[in-house]
């Protein structure tokens, strides 16, 4: 062995079992009783530990190479590594948006330039050049992903073949990934209403925050849900409705799962534990797409994650600078939404977890074993099992922590308010991917370039 983590608990989703683990050749060469591993190079003690899956963190952006002033792969992959996430699936949005397999293959040099852990990239499929589609599945895509809204403006380049606002470019783009076998991941927000409730804040002239919300309410995501998975029933295809937000949204997958669409769903800590009110309190520092809502809306959320409902939660970690969140403030419509959140997605749900909101298996289930499931990375990913990547998170569940700036890695930590000071329950303690000890202590330990691009099996 090259590895042994001793005296801890084991986690998956199935359950708790104290064992050690031995880790040969960046796999888990073996789970055993505690005291009957064989001899191994480095042993950690995980005495009154928590011994996880690492984080499978489905929804993410690093932009790589669009903005390295917000951060890239090296940046981004260590906040990742920092809260015990082991593996995070690149959204195709950058500079160009990933549309083609040049593109695809440019950005994965990249991940292997730069990333200190496991990343799996996402590929564009809305320019419906079937060529380009398959080819980024030869290449190694993970799933595609598109949005139902036009791009942002001013940022066109960006989300090439990502936006499809037409039913017509929407149906024959399921039909195209359906081809492919691979799972679409679509952000629903409906086009034209979105744009009917921009123009109706923008000629009141409204600056106050509210606006942002009153601009796009749950039905908008709701309708745009309703329409995606109808045509995912007629096609008999899969798909993924990412970041859930609303009641109203939840209500219409529930429908369509009994109905036995394929249709899987996330939310995101940020709908999981804040309201409007910390929208309201901080602004485009808590602005999202869907936004954060009511405190009804939230309580859904938990019950999906509760009947099943919704099977995995993911970051959506988003960077940018202070100055692009601060700027425009009177025209709020202008604030860039999103922010940094792979760091906290794990270590909230723990928190939720050992305050006895759900169960550590559910978390595991939520944040490792269902996305590896989902995503094509099952048995290699998401458990802790002979065979699998040694990926693995020691979590110590004592200490009381505050999730301080000097805690957070992100590049656009500074942005990061929504979870500055925020109480924890437990700490990551080692990170461990595909072998190697990325982080301990506060510290990472690897160097840029020395995680992996993968593909699914
Ligand atoms: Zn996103």
């Amino acid at each position: 062995m090259d590895l042994a983590i001793t005296g801890g608990e084991v986690v998956t989703e199935r359950g708790r079992l104290r064992a050690d683990v031995g880790i040969a050749e960046g796999r888990i060469a073996a789970v055993v009783a505690p005291g009957h591993l064989g001899e191994a190079g480095e042993t950690i003690d995980a005495t009154a530990m928590l011994v996880l899956p690492g984080g499978v963190d489905a929804h993410f952006h690093s932009r790589t190479p669009a903005h390295p002033e917000r951060g890239d792969f090296y940046t981004e992959t260590q906040a990742a590594a920092a809260g015990g996430v082991t593996t995070v699936l690149e959204m195709p949005i950058s500079n160009p948006g990933c549309a083609t397999p040049e593109t695809f293959r440019n950005r994965r040099r990249l991940i292997e330039e730069q990333a200190i852990i496991d990343v799996a990239l996402y590929g564009a499929p809305g320019t419906l050049n079937r060529a380009d589609v398959h080819g980024m599945v030869e290449e190694g895509a993970i799933a595609f992903k598109i949005f139902m809204h036009r791009p942002v403006l001013g940022r066109e380049d960006e989300f090439i073949g990502i936006c499809l606002t037409e039913d017509e470019e929407l149906y024959e783009t399921l039909a195209l990934v359906k081809e492919t076998g691979k799972r679409l991941v679509v952000h629903c927000e409906s086009d034209s209403m979105l744009e009917a409730g921009l123009a109706r804040i923008q000629a009141e002239a409204r600056s106050d925050l509210q606006a942002h919300m009153d601009s796009r309410p749950p039905i908008v995501e709701a309708v745009a849900v309703a329409s995606l998975l109808t045509m995912a029933e007629d096609l008999q295809t899969s798909v993924h409705v990412a970041h859930v937000s609303s009641a109203q949204a939840l209500q219409v997958i529930r429908r369509y799962q009994r109905d036995g669409v394929d249709v899987s769903a996330e939310t995101c800590p940020h709908y999981l534990f804040f309201t409007e009110e910390d929208y309201l309190r901080l602004g485009p520092y808590a602005k999202y797409n869907p936004p954060i809502r009511s405190a009804h809306d939230q309580q859904a959320l938990w019950q999906a994650l509760a009947d099943g409902s919704i099977t995995i939660v993911t970051s959506d970690h988003g960077t940018y600078l202070v100055e692009e969140k601060e700027r425009n403030r009177d025209q709020p419509w202008l604030i860039p939404s999103g922010g940094p959140g792979v760091q906290t997605l794990l270590p909230m749900m723990m928190t939720a977890a050992l305050q006895g909101r759900l169960s550590v298996e559910q978390v595991v289930g939520l944040v490792s074993a269902e996305p590896a499931r989902l995503f094509g990375l099952c048995g290699r990913k998401g458990t802790i099992a002979p065979g699998a990547d040694a990926d693995i998170c020691i979590y110590d569940p004592r200490p009381e922590i505050l999730m301080t700036r000097d805690r957070m890695f992100s590049k656009a930590r500074d942005v990061n308010r929504l979870y500055a000071d925020i109480p924890l329950k437990g700490a990551v303690v080692v990170t461990i991917s595909a072998g190697r000890i990325v982080f301990r202590q506060g510290q990472i330990l690897e160097e840029r370039g020395s995680g992996r691009f993968i593909a699914p099996a």
